[in-house]
This record gives structure tokens, sequence and C-alpha cells, in this order.
């Protein structure tokens, strides 16, 4: 579990700042659940023989012997609200969320037990124009952070569950006649979830799986028919896309449409989204059925991505506009007032007012570490001209000093120049 550190934190915040525009744009809607729940909501939606539920779960008894966890991912949580506050009556719903999740994992880089996830669901639609809606999102996004060239996008269709249980038949009677390759996992797999068994990065493996049945060669006519439709939007709309016949997602709740961006960037923990369609959770989760299709991003692995790459803009490192500082036992008590003026007639500006007194060279060096692009001295000559001397601190500026009004205007074009995301 990491802590953020203010140097690290304007870039999070960059990064927050990105991702609530884009979901603005499209209109979703955001919603906000409680980090823990029932144990038993994310037995019953993640499925009791995912990696997630068999071992990752932070499970304890509260005061009343009731067994909670924290939430290790949000979907269940939104349906279990949505129910329980009747958002999925007779509606359709827009959502996102943005939050800790937390896992017990091995922790690695781009792994951690404690992580952040932005998500969006999408309920009451069933057709593939909602399932290519949220892929042209996360492809803005991309483009917005300027990565797209940087991920690639991975779609398969787990059809529906009747196609997926055929399917699961054929799947075992392959890996039966094929036992000698099959890891300890997998074999445990074999019985209780064989499906995962795809998703495996053995690469021992990685042949007997190449060859292995297709579930694509499984689909349902209505499953088929959905997912080349949405083949058809994407290429309509210019997005990439490669078909990975393995890809089966970590979680139970999904049918038909899957999908993930990955990148090569990051080593193993390649992908940064991951998503599809949950048709089957509402009624699962005890609704009536409503068709649903989101997905998450990995903020911790989209964050690493960007700093690899070299991504975050450096007006979005923050630091101050301006530092004053004070020299004189009447410029040191006047000078939280000339602050609070400043900050009056510039709401924008962010100054910081030193305190602690101090040589003027020990004030200096303080200006200098804030970050500040100019020092505001107010001496004894500023108090009685009813002045500041401005002095830039980056650059090569000459001093100078000026009436407060003429401070103001330059500061304003001062902020104005530095074009804030
Ligand atoms: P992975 O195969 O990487 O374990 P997953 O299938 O468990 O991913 P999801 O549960 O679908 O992933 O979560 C969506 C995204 O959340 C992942 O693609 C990844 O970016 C991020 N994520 C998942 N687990 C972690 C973790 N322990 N630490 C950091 N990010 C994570
Ligand atoms: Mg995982």
């Amino acid at each position: 579990m990491n802590d953020l550190l203010p140097d690290h934190s304007p870039a999070w915040q960059y990064l927050e700042r990105q991702l609530r525009s884009l979901v603005d744009r499209y209109d979703y809607r955001e919603i906000r659940t409680p980090i823990v729940e029932q144990t038993g909501l994310f037995a019953r939606s993640i499925g009791e023989a995912t990696d997630v539920v068999e071992k990752e779960m932070y499970t304890f008894d509260d005061r009343n012997g009731e067994s909670l966890t924290l939430r290790p991912e949000n979907t269940a949580s939104v349906v279990r609200a949505a129910l329980e506050h009747g958002l999925l009556h007779n509606q359709t719903q827009r959502l996102w969320y943005m939050g800790p999740m937390f896992r017990y994992e091995r922790p690695q880089k781009g792994r951690y037990r404690q992580f952040h996830q932005i998500g969006i669901e999408a309920y009451g639609m069933t057709g593939p124009d909602i399932d290519a809606e949220i892929i042209l999102l996360s492809a803005r996004l991309w483009r917005q952070l300027g990565m797209a060239e940087h991920v690639t996008l991975e779609l398969n269709s787990l059809g529906t569950p009747q196609a997926r249980a055929d399917y699961r038949q054929a799947l075992v009677d392959y890996f039966e006649t094929h036992r000698d390759v099959l890891d300890e996992d997998s074999e445990r797999r074999l019985a209780s979830n064989p499906l995962r068994i795809l998703d495996s990065k053995n690469p021992a493996m990685a042949e007997m799986l190449d060859a292995a049945p297709r579930l694509m060669d499984h689909l349902d006519d209505e499953s088929r028919d959905h997912f080349e439709r949405l083949k058809a939007t994407l290429d309509a709309a210019g997005i990439g896309y490669r078909i990975n016949p393995r890809l089966v997602r970590g979680l139970d709740y999904y049918s038909r449409t899957v999908f993930e961006w990955t990148t090569t960037a990051l080593g193993s923990q390649g992908t940064v989204c991951g998503g599809g369609r949950y048709d089957g959770l509402v009624e699962q989760l005890g609704g009536k059925p409503v068709p649903a299709v989101g997905f998450a991003i990995g903020l911790e692995r989209l964050m690493l991505l960007l700093e690899t790459l070299e991504l975050i803009p450096e007006q979005a490192k923050g630091g101050a506009d301006a530092y004053l500082l004070a020299m004189g036992d009447d410029a040191e008590r006047q000078a939280l007032m000339v602050g609070e003026r400043l900050r009056d007639a510039l709401p924008d500006l962010r100054l910081q007012v030193h305190c602690g007194g101090g040589s003027f060279k020990s004030q200096m060096r303080r200006a200098d570490r804030s970050g500040a692009a100019l020092a505001l001295i107010l001496g004894e000559d500023e108090i009685r001209d009813g002045t500041l001397t401005l002095k830039p601190l980056r650059g090569d500026g000459e001093q100078e000093t000026l009436d407060i009004d003429t401070t103001v205007t330059r500061l304003r074009s001062a902020i104005d120049a530095d074009t804030r995301d």
C-alpha cells in the first residue's frame, strides 16, 4: 500500500482532472459506494472460483460477527447500490466511480494491495452500440493523455452462459488430453474454472493453449451478431483492435464482449484497462435482468505509463506563482494582510507568504525552494510607498518596484500565461 507524497500528488491531480473531464464529456454520472461490503456480495458476483475471491480479499468480522470485505473491485457494489436505490427500474444509467480497491496480492511493480481504479458502467442497454461507446470513451482518454500509440485494444466475445457451458466441455476434453503440460494452478482450475487456464502466462503452456479450441467457434448466433456489429462500429470509428481468443478476464460475471487495453511499456503488468459486458450480474444479485457493460482502469499502472513515457505536463507539476517575503518588523506584521489583498484581487493566484522571520538570505532560499517563479519583497520602503519589489526567481528578468495595482496586473498576466490544464 502506497503513501502519496506532496511531490507526487500534482501528477495524480492532473490525471484525476483529465478523467473527470472525460466522463463529463460523455455525461456519465458519479456514484460513490462504501469501501466495505458484506463478504457474500463479492463471493456471489465475482465468483467463488476466481483468484480474487479465493485468495485476494481482505475479509474480517466486525463487532457483530458479520463478515465484511474491503472491496476488491467496485462493480458488485455499484449493482448493490443501484438495486437498493431503484436506479435500474425501467431506465438506463451511465455511471462512473473512482477510488481505492484492495487485493491481497504479491506486491510488484504495477501491482499493489491498495490500488485505485476509475470505472464506468452503463446499465439497461443491450446493443453493441453502448459497448462501442465505452471503448470510444477509453480511446479518447488515451488520445487526451497523448499515449494512444502506446496501447493496444484486445477484443474477444465470451458468448452467452449457455454457449460458454458448451465450450467449457470442449475445453475440458482438450485439456484432459494435454494433462502432462498443465501446471499445478491449471490442474486445479480444470475442475473449478477451466476458462481461466486460457489466461495463463506460463510460457511452457503457450503452445498448447494456442492450439486449444476457441470460444469464438462456439458462439451462439446472437452473440456472434453482437460481436460483428461491435467490430463494424469500431472499424467505422477508426479504432484498431486485435482479436484475442484467449482473453477471458479474471471475474466470472462477464458475458459477450470482453476487452483489454494493454501496453508493452510496463513489463508483465501490461493491462491498463479491462472490461466487458455483464448481462447476468444484476439478476444474479437479486434484481430483474438488466444488461450492463463497463470497464475499470488501474490508475497506478496508468500513472506509471504516463511517467515512463514522460507525459505529465510540466505545468501540471504544481508550485506557487509567487512567494511573498518581508524585511523588518512593520513589514512582517503586514505581510499576511498584503497576501490577503493579493488573493482577493486574484482568485487564481497561488501565493506563499513567508512565515517565521529570518534574514533576507534565508527567506530568499525558501522562496527559491518553493518553486515559485517570482519573489515579492515587502520592506520598509515598500511599506512607506505602498509598493512591492518583484524579483524573478527563474529566467533572467530584472528586479522592479511597482505599486500594488501594477503588481496585480503583472501577476494576472503571469497566471494567464501559465496555461493550466
Ligand atoms: P491483472 O490480470 O493485471 O491481475 P485483473 O484481471 O485482476 O488484472 P481487473 O480486476 O479487471 O484486473 O481490474 C482492472 C484493472 O485494474 C487492471 O487492468 C489493472 O490495471 C488494475 N489492477 C488490478 N489489480 C491491481 C493491483 N493489484 N494493483 C494495481 N492495479 C491493479
Ligand atoms: Mg488480478
